[in-house]
């Protein structure tokens, strides 16, 4: 088994599922006492968050990087970054390190493709969804189209984000906005939502609404989990 490097704490109320959700699919797929071989690197996300908001996305870059760069040094076989956002500075990483680095939305791509779905709906922060990054990825390697909320809506799922989740604050007010969000989408063509935020699964799931949500947390980890066992 190869072992997952993780840049996590972005926040790490979602990288503990990252670490969840790896060691119980490694036990599932191996059973036994399995478990995942992962070294990770959690960041204090109160200095990234400062950064992120005054706009300083190199000295993001540099950090993530350095960060890769001590996974791969002690003896991670691949790198994942445990945050949809600061994949706003993920060629840093793939130019850092040698080993294979999993791009979060390169694996949202793969499922949502996989699904037969080309019309799709983006839940994030502002930066992933107001920026190119991220949707001109899908757009340009899956040749997906990807839909947003309206600004205001953009603005709320932004605030419950950063002010609630990432704090580990769940309340059933903002689950409910969610879900009008997602049936406004819905009715505007969406044949499925991407949760592109690690922290919305801890929000809702699949039982909360009639169209296919893509949990990009998931989808992430168990795609490092593919690798570490091939
Ligand atoms: N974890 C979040 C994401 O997936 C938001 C927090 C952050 O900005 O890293 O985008």
């Amino acid at each position: 088994m190869k072992t997952i490097g993780l840049i996590g704490g972005m926040s790490w109320e979602s990288t503990v599922e990252y670490y969840r959700i790896i060691n119980q699919e490694v036990s599932r797929r191996l059973g036994g006492f399995h478990s995942g071989k992962i070294l990770m690197y959690s960041v204090d996300f109160g200095e990234v968050e400062s950064l992120m908001r005054e706009g300083k996305w190199d000295r993001i870059g540099d950090r993530v990087a350095a960060i890769a760069r001590t996974l791969e040094a002690g003896g991670a076989d691949l790198v994942l970054l445990c945050t949809n956002t600061v994949h706003k500075v993920a060629d840093r990483i793939e130019t850092a390190v040698q080993v294979p680095f999993i791009h979060i939305a390169d694996a949202t791509g793969d499922a949502i493709v996989g699904k037969g779905l080309t019309r799709v709906g983006l839940l994030g922060t502002r930066y992933t969804m107001e920026e190119d990054f991220y949707r001109e990825r899908l757009a340009q390697k899956f040749g997906l189209s990807v839909l947003i909320p309206p600004d205001e809506k953009r603005g709320m799922i932004n605030d419950v984000i950063f002010n609630e989740l990432c704090k580990g604050v769940v309340k059933p007010s903002s689950r409910n906005a969610f879900k009008g969000v997602i049936e406004e989408l819905g009715a505007r063509g969406a044949q499925g939502i991407i949760l592109g935020c690690t922290e919305i699964p801890m929000l809702m799931g699949s039982e909360d609404c009639g169209i296919p949500l893509l949990d990009t947390t998931r989808i992430h980890a168990l795609r490092a989990v593919d690798h570490a066992l091939d």
